[in-house]
């Protein structure tokens, strides 16, 4: 969640809201379905690790927990599972940004309707919420968070519609954005993903119960089959009669975030019929074949952990050996969390460690999967040149990072995106490489089974690459229209 927190601002999206980068699992008809919610959560940790919850259902009463900190600090205890009792649960991880997330923003989200208990999971990012949260707050509801999701309680609220399914399609047929949903009611789990199908969503089954989930690996944790992607723009309604599949939206081609192969899934997991972990490899590969050093390379060394499986594809495509010349320590958090500019400074080098006798005296290649405020490479550079690289060539295995995403992937403000401000030249230049060069992004759907990027009909959203953002961002625009043409304070 929130990129960006800025307690002065008193807007859903500048506070402690809406930019999520989540994972959602839910499970309905098992014994124990907050144990396996529990194991699917952590699973799914890396999505996310400033806060979690579980919502379950024991076909009377509902049953919550939530908390910051990780799966394994908020659920996984005895005490906890055994009181979450019920054959039905959703869960959510929130990832965590700069700032401190508020507790009432703790996902799953409850509220208790006319019809009864319903909880609410999300993973990715609206795009009007804020109008949608002003007209509704004019029209008398009341927030008690500041996410994004809350929205789509107030909207089923709203709904005149009679069913719990069709208000909560007549809610999202007012929303834009990117969501992959989970929400758990006294009588259905349901699964829906946003008609983009921009944030990814899984089925699985388990004995009788079946689940969905942010991606594949938590259904390997807890011993459960992968059944398929839940479609872009489909909703899936899971009750005692089984599952019933709707597409209540206009169809339109899908935009999967490519960016979830790049970097953001586990590179166990499967999503749309690819392995990320050989999605990466591929990647590698065109890498190499697009960009290899002239004068040749003795190794490729990757930025651990991110960069593995591309620089594996990228040394088996070289023929250059691949050795680890940096060495992380696993018991620090990822770098890019770190709250402060400094913090994260200090982070790079805490986490990572050069392997002097893998890099000394030699030309190496460095393969990481992408730059996005450049602070990671400066180091990593800086530590190779220190452990007496003779020359450094870093090579990304994505296009240039140079725009924000709004849809649930937390990249920070344009002006603070080095490949906005400066060409690879530029960003070798600032960051101490002899060389720099991104996968283009033709070689990225290329590697993608493409033939390259079909402009007109782009099979990914990639509009942190390429500013070509598939969903209108009418938060942003008001914001910049109200930037623009301040309105006198009455
Ligand atoms: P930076 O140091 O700001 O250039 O960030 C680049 C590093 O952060 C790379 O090593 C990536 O593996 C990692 N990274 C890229 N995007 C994200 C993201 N959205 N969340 C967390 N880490 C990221």
């Amino acid at each position: 969640m929130a990129r960006g927190v800025r307690p002065n601002h008193a807007t859903i999206l500048e506070d402690e809201g809406p930019r999520e980068e989540c994972a959602v699992f839910g499970i309905y008809g098992a014994d124990e379905a907050s144990a396996h919610t529990t194991l699917g959560l952590h699973a799914l940790q890396h999505r996310g690790q400033e806060a979690t919850g579980i919502v379950s259902f024991d076909g009377k009463r509902f049953h919550a927990q939530r908390g910051v900190g990780e799966v394994g600090t908020v659920l996984n205890k005895e005490d906890v599972i055994e009181r979450l009792v019920g054959h039905a649960a959703i869960g959510h991880n929130r990832y965590a940004t700069t700032g401190e997330g508020a507790v009432h923003n703790i996902q799953p989200l409850f509220a208790e309707f006319a019809f009864g208990g319903f909880a609410i999971a999300h993973n990715g990012n609206l795009t009007n919420a804020q109008a949608l949260h002003d007209r509704l707050v004019h029209g008398g509801s009341l927030f008690q968070s500041t996410t994004d999701t809350e929205v789509i309680v107030h909207l089923i609220a709203r709904s005149m519609r009679s069913t719990l399914v069709d208000r909560l399609v007549d809610a999202l047929h007012q929303v834009e954005g990117a969501y992959s949903l989970v929400a758990l009611s006294q009588k259905k789990l349901i699964g829906v993903r946003d008609p983009l199908g921009i944030r990814p969503l899984v089925l699985g089954r388990l004995g009788d119960a079946h689940i969905m989930a942010s991606e594949s690996c938590a259904f390997d944790i807890i011993g459960a089959e992968f059944i398929r992607d839940v479609e872009p723009g489909e909703l899936l309604v899971i009750d005692e009669s089984g599952i019933t599949s709707l597409f209540p939206f206009a169809k339109q081609p899908s935009r999967f975030c490519v960016f979830e192969y790049i970097y953001f899934a586990r590179p166990d997991s499967v999503m749309e019929g690819r392995g990320v972990y050989e999605a990466r490899k591929r990647i590698g590969a065109e890498l190499a074949a697009e960009s290899h050093p002239e004068g040749g390379a003795d190794v490729i060394v990757p930025v651990p952990d991110s960069g593995v499986p591309a620089a594996i594809g990228y040394a088996a495509a070289s023929g250059v050996p691949f050795e680890y010349g940096i060495i992380r320590n696993h018991y620090v958090g990822r770098t890019f969390i770190e709250p402060t500019a400094q913090i994260r400074h200090l982070g790079v080098k805490l986490k990572h460690n050069a392997n002097r006798s893998m890099v000394e005296g030699k030309r190496i290649i460095l393969v990481d999967d992408s730059i996005v405020r450049g602070t990671t490479s400066r180091k990593i550079v800086e530590m190779m040149r220190s452990a007496g690289a003779k020359e450094i060539h870093m090579r990304i295995s994505s296009p240039p990072t140079a725009n924000p995403c709004y849809y649930g992937i937390d990249t920070p403000e344009k002006d603070d995106l080095i490949a906005a401000r400066l060409d690879p030249a530029g960003i070798a230049k600032e960051i101490g490489a002899d060389s720099l060069a991104f996968i283009s992004i033709d070689g990225l759907y290329r590697a993608m089974g493409k033939d390259g990027r079909d402009n007109a009909a782009p099979a990914f959203c990639d509009a942190c690459f390429t500013g070509d953002y598939p969903i209108r961002l009418i938060d942003r625009d008001n914001k910049k229209a109200a930037k623009r043409d301040p309105k006198p304070i009455a």
